[in-house]
């Protein structure tokens, strides 16, 4: 297929990597942006990227994201890599619970996931001397996986697509459309009309607002609200071990990451509505029972005892800081959609990351190209050198809750 003009509508991980890798490729890019660059979820994200997933598809496809953040610095030239590669660690409790990350391990090795390893209980703690090995079965420790830098893949992305020839708008809000024959045309933002061959809608939480004004199919993405805290230091723990922490899971779903030597990241997930007309503001407003000086009864102490309950050290901590928070775009079965609208032939949409937008980057955008360049959806791309079936990511699949099942 010839070169195309593609415009791509949201300026976070996602429409920052298909915006340089499309125009790498050779496509002419204009990217719209109704704030500024990282302006939604990519800023407010805990950025963890990890392989241990549940199917082959997106282990396969994670295994990719983590081999291009690893180039990143030599693939868009420049000096910073986004990509702390500190480890994966999932605390099990329970055999049901060991016997199934036995059965994901087997998953993930076949997909050549080779460095996954399945942790007795004395393993782990002769790792990970900070762990209560008495209160699991065991864990999955993959020393690959980790987190990222998100501020440095979004704007070294866009600084080389603009290096490149891409045209990158900032307060750029896609306020109307023009269609001819059910292909959209143009889209308008401030005042101006932008044409192009295809479209990509990188819009995640705002996605089902977005669809219906470019009159695509009403895609079931659930804006839901999601918390970090961040704990300062306690006497119980080093700097260099908590700087060198992998991500941990615990079994209820507590998590953490090191943010700096002096500071633990955590989330927990919470039962929460969908906020389908929430605000910009609306994405750092705090709920009471959220913020991080809520007391004893709130949500962040109950985080805190949560990790504590797994990680005895976490619990000496010497308090809770600050809160953030942001929207998880989040779909039935905790996938996203990567394809073609049925409606809109020429609207790619690569929304609905639930959880996993920023891992999810390099492989949506390397997605993005194929099917840019296919001109419609394939039923697989090859990555490092096998087959991922898209078929988990198709937007007419079966929304029938049977998807992903490490979901945070
Ligand atoms: C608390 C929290 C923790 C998370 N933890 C993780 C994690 O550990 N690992 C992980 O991979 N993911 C995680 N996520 C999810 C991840 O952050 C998101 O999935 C990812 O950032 C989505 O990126 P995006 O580029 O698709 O969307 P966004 O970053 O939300 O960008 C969408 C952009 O579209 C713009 N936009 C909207 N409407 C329009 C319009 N009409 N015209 C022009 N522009 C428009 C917005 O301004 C926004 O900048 C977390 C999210 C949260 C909130």
């Amino acid at each position: 297929m010839p070169a195309q003009r593609v415009v791509v509508i949201g300026g976070g991980i996602t429409g920052a990597l298909c915006a340089w890798e499309l125009q790498r490729a050779g496509h002419a890019v204009t990217l719209l942006e109704a704030r500024h660059i990282g302006a939604g979820s990519s800023s407010r994200t805990a950025a963890g990227i990890r392989q241990q997933f549940s199917t082959p598809e997106t282990v396969l496809g994670m295994r990719y994201s983590v081999d291009l953040y690893r180039r990143f610095p030599e693939l868009v030239g420049g000096e910073r890599s986004p990509l702390v590669q500190n480890g994966y660690l999932f605390l099990l409790e329970g055999d049901p619970a060991w016997e199934a990350a036995a059965g994901r391990v087997q998953v993930q090795r076949a997909v050549g996931l080779a460095e996954v390893e399945l942790l007795r209980p004395q393993e782990t703690v002769e790792r990970f001397p900070w762990v209560d090995g008495e209160r699991i079965s065991g864990a999955t420790w993959c020393p690959t996986d980790g987190f990222l830098r998100p501020e440095i893949v979004y704007n070294d992305a866009l600084e080389a697509a603009r290096r490149d020839g891409a045209a990158i708008h900032q307060g750029a809000e896609v306020d109307a459309a023009r269609h001819q024959g059910g292909r959209i045309q143009a889209v308008q933002a401030r005042g101006q009309w932008f044409e192009g061959d295809l479209f990509i809608d990188a819009t995640n939480a705002w996605s089902p607002r977005l669809g219906r004004l470019l009159r695509a199919t009403d895609l079931p993405i659930a804006p839901l609200k999601r918390y970090l805290w961040f704990l300062e230091r306690g006497e119980a723990m080093d700097p260099a071990t908590l700087q060198a922490m992998p991500l941990v899971i615990t079994p209820p779903g507590a998590y953490c990451r090191p943010e700096n030597a002096g500071s633990l990241m955590a989330g927990f997930a919470h039962p929460a509505e969908p906020e389908p007309d929430f605000d910009y503001d609306d994405q750092d407003r705090v709920e009471p029972a959220f913020f991080h000086r809520a007391g004893a009864e709130g949500k962040a102490v109950e985080a805190w005892l949560a990790l504590a309950a797994y990680l005895p050290a976490v619990g000496e901590f010497a308090g809770i800081t600050a809160t953030t928070c942001g929207y998880y775009g989040t779909t039935p079965d905790h996938n996203p959609f990567l394809g073609f609208d049925p409606v809109v032939p020429n609207l790619l949409r690569l929304v609905g990351f639930s959880g996993h937008g920023a891992m999810f980057g390099p492989f949506s955008a390397a997605v993005a190209l194929a099917l840019v360049e296919a001109g419609h959806d394939l039923p697989e791309i090859r990555v490092l050198g096998r087959s991922a079936s898209l078929a988990p990511f198709r937007l007419d699949r079966p929304l029938s809750g049977h998807g992903e099942r490490m979901v945070i």
